[in-house]
């Protein structure tokens, strides 16, 4: 199964990447903010994802890493 990481400190919620995933799975995390006052994200269905990348290339902050 193919797992994201996101260094949610560096994230600006600019949320590219949320539009960049052909599944859908990367939702903004509501329970929480960083240091910097943006709403990171987060996948909370990590089974349905396909290790494509799409978001770690979409991001501009180099937040993601996807590991397969
Ligand atoms: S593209 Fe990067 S900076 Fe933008 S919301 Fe996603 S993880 Fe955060
Ligand atoms: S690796 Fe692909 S399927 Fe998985 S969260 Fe990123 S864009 Fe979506």
């Amino acid at each position: 199964m193919a797992k994201v990481v996101f260094n949610e400190e560096k994230c600006k919620g600019c949320y590219l990447c949320m539009t960049a995933c052909p599944k859908k799975i990367i939702v903004i995390a509501e329970d929480r903010m960083n240091a910097k006052g943006f709403r990171p994200v987060e996948v909370l269905e990590m089974d349905k994802c396909l290790g494509c990348a799409m978001c770690a290339t979409m991001c501009p902050d180099c937040v993601i890493e996807v590991f397969k």
